[in-house]
């Protein structure tokens, strides 16, 4: 949802004079932060989720669906109960937020899990009970769904019906597809950002998607746009599914985790070990094969979501010679990361990174260690897209408010996320980002504590899986393509190797000797085992498990989670994007010419919702499982558990 502050947003051209006033006092407020919260220590390893909801609304008579603009609407009341239960003893058992879309909105729950084993027995319940609050402020034929809408930016695709207008001065995105009411309106962040990126980069952004390639698709492929538009004319592609809106990404659905460490270490350290997981995680949850009602020959968002903010200019972009720009960069400011941030890691820093020497020696001379020092100033070559008009003067020493408008506009695979300042129960925490949203609990809950688990198991066992940075973008890039699940393969440790974790590794850092081999595995080698030397992630998890207490109804429903995860590892079931693509071929509106139509979609979408809430079953994409999830830790197991950790922890003392 990234960082809500009131004020009055300021355009591109009014925010120009102060970018290096931003980034200076941006980086003043991080040097501030680290020395003021680096020495903080003993934070419970805690963790929470953050799911994305889009709101639709059946149209049976026409069978057609379509996304519901009522984000707003839920949010006031959904946000005022918070407010209700903030003053009971029981607290809030979710949280809710908005995000890009006007048909969107973002649950977490109410306070983060904890360290005991038994919370993943309560994962799933609160996500069903999260779903079914807000679903009872629906109205009639409206539906909440976990997926990113296929039909976005399609003729007539929300309730109340909505035109774009790229012919609009003031229009915030002016695209040919997506109107600018699709935009969350209750907060001027998002339709600043889309303004302002525009505004940056010079021209729309644009997004080109390669089709999926039927018998009756035409070859090449080439689509005539309702609108005369110079920007479509020059930047959509043959054989691509051509989008020019923020709304085609960021109005995509994701399930996000994030992690508190003990201490910066620790956080540096497990943001650095999680990174080479993220590709296997995209390719694993792959749910994204439709893009504005046509096939794509992907089966994720995320390339997407990277264009859609793309706010380089054209000289940045390397299509002009650098002359009023510092740099040619690479990447757009939502990708994979460029570097690992914890000291041990260097030696797998393979990509020249960008930044700015001024800003990087800022960083030195501020005290901070030369890693951290060059995350950070990569991160500052970005420049503020939101600056309030009344909030440009601030108190370094309190205040982390520039610092977070550029931290939080850089949407990275992994963020790195130091403690709020005003907020002391809050310690050094990493999310990990690029796992796509499932369509139901049952899959969001296995998804989620399976990297939960993973980061219990490398903690535990100070296990390394680092590969050379490049490579992990490398998977990135093969993660999304069509079936990668059933057919790529990724640079992967087929090793296990021992990494001392932090405070450990400080004293004797295991890169001195790196490893840099991999070898080229598949998803089911990963997660299952090679059959040779490398036990696969699912396997070292029950191993971990079975030297853990964990209480007979958690143990079971992680035995499910799993079991899970296996069959989509294998090919047994199916990913909802391979799911989504079977159901598509095999309708019979289907003209074999890469084209859904609003039909199949209502089709798809209906039975869908007959799935997630219960009506039909699909064994094909969720197998037979089914856990023993429960609202809450019964006494009797979070006493025992908690006992056991005490008396661990005594032991360890003596
Ligand atoms: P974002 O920065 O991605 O918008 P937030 O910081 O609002 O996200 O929180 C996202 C997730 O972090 C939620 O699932 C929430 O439960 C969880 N969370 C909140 N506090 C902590 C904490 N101290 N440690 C770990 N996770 C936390
Ligand atoms: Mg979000
Ligand atoms: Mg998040």
């Amino acid at each position: 949802m990234g960082l809500l502050t009131k004020g009055t947003p300021l355009t591109w051209e009014e925010t120009v004079p102060y970018v290096e006033y931003i980034k200076k006092h941006g980086i003043v407020q991080f040097i501030n932060l680290y020395h003021r919260l680096k020495n903080r220590e003993g934070d419970q390893l805690k963790w929470g989720d953050e799911i994305e909801y889009t709101i639709v609304k059946f149209d049976h008579a026409n069978r057609k669906i379509r996304v519901s603009l009522r984000a707003d609407d839920l949010l006031q009341t959904l946000q005022a109960r918070e407010m209700v239960n903030n003053i009971t003893s029981e607290g809030n058992p979710y949280l809710w937020r908005p995000e890009f879309a006007a048909y969107m909105i973002e649950g977490t729950p109410g306070v983060p899990y904890g360290g005991l084993l038994a919370c993943f027995n309560v994962v799933e319940s609160n996500m069903i009970l999260r779903r079914a609050e807000a679903s009872r402020l629906l109205k009639k034929d409206e539906s909440l769904f976990s997926i990113s809408f296929p039909a976005l930016g399609t003729n007539d695709f929300t309730d109340p019906p909505t035109a774009p207008n790229p012919h609009d001065e003031n229009g915030a995105g002016r695209s040919i597809f997506f109107s600018d009411e699709g935009i969350y309106s209750g907060h001027p962040r998002f339709r600043n950002l889309v303004r302002n990126i525009r505004g940056r980069r010079g021209e729309k952004v644009a997004i080109n998607v390669p089709i999926y390639k039927d018998k009756n698709t035409p070859s090449p492929f080439v689509e005539k746009f309702a609108f005369d538009d110079e920007d479509a004319k020059r930047s959509a592609l043959p054989d691509h599914i051509y989008m020019d809106h923020m709304g085609f990404g960021m109005g995509c659905c994701c399930l996000q985790m994030t992690f508190q460490a003990v201490n910066i270490d620790e956080a540096r350290w497990l943001y650095d070990q999680l990174t080479p997981i993220t590709p296997i995680l995209v390719a694993l949850s792959a749910s994204t094969p439709i893009f504005r009602s046509y096939l794509a020959d992907v089966d994720s968002r995320w390339n997407i979501i990277s264009a859609s903010v793309d706010d380089r200019t054209r000289e940045e972009r390397g299509l002009e010679p650098l002359q009023h720009n510092k740099f040619v960069i690479n990447k757009s400011r939502y990708d994979t990361t460029d570097c690992y941030i914890y000291s041990c890691s260097a030696p797998y820093n393979d990509i020249p990174l960008e930044y700015d020497e001024n800003i990087y020696n800022q960083l030195l001379e501020g005290g901070i260690d030369e890693y951290l020092s060059k995350h950070i100033a990569h991160m500052f070559i970005r420049d503020p897209l939101q600056v309030y008009k009344e909030r440009i003067e601030q108190d370094d020493a309190k205040s982390t408010e520039h610092f977070e408008t550029i931290q939080s506009s850089n949407w990275m695979n992994m963020r790195f996320k130091p403690p709020p300042p005003d907020a002391p129960e809050i310690g050094w925490r990493v999310e990990f980002r690029p796992t796509e949203v499932q369509l139901t609990d049952f899959e969001n809950a296995a998804y989620c504590c399976f990297v939960v688990l993973l980061t219990r198991v490398i903690i535990s066992y100070k296990l390394t899986f680092l590969s050379k940075i490049s490579k992990v973008g490398e998977n990135m890039k093969r993660a999304q393509k069509r079936d990668a699940v059933l057919n790529q393969k990724f640079h992967f440790r087929n090793k296990l190797a021992n990494c001392m974790a932090p405070p450990e590794a400080r004293q004797n850092c295991p890169a001195k000797n790196p490893s840099f081999e991999t070898e080229e595995m598949t998803i089911n080698e990963i997660v299952n085992g090679d059959g040779k030397e490398f036990p696969g992630l699912i396997p070292l998890i029950r191993q971990f498990l079975d030297g853990a207490d964990v209480d007979v109804d958690t143990r079971c429903t992680i035995t499910q989670y799993l079991n899970f995860i296996q069959k989509r590892a294998s090919g047994e079931i199916w990913t909802l994007a391979h799911w989504m693509r079977e159901f598509v071929m095999h309708h019979e509106d289907y003209k074999h010419d890469s084209h859904v139509p609003d039909t199949i979609i209502y089709d798809l979408l209906k039975y869908m919702d007959e799935i997630n809430k219960g009506e039909k079953h699909c064994e094909n994409l969720l197998g037979c499982f089914r856990s023993k999830t429960d609202s809450k830790i019964p006494n009797a197991v979070r006493r025992a558990e908690e006992q056991l950790i005490m008396s661990l922890a005594r032991r360890k003392n003596h």
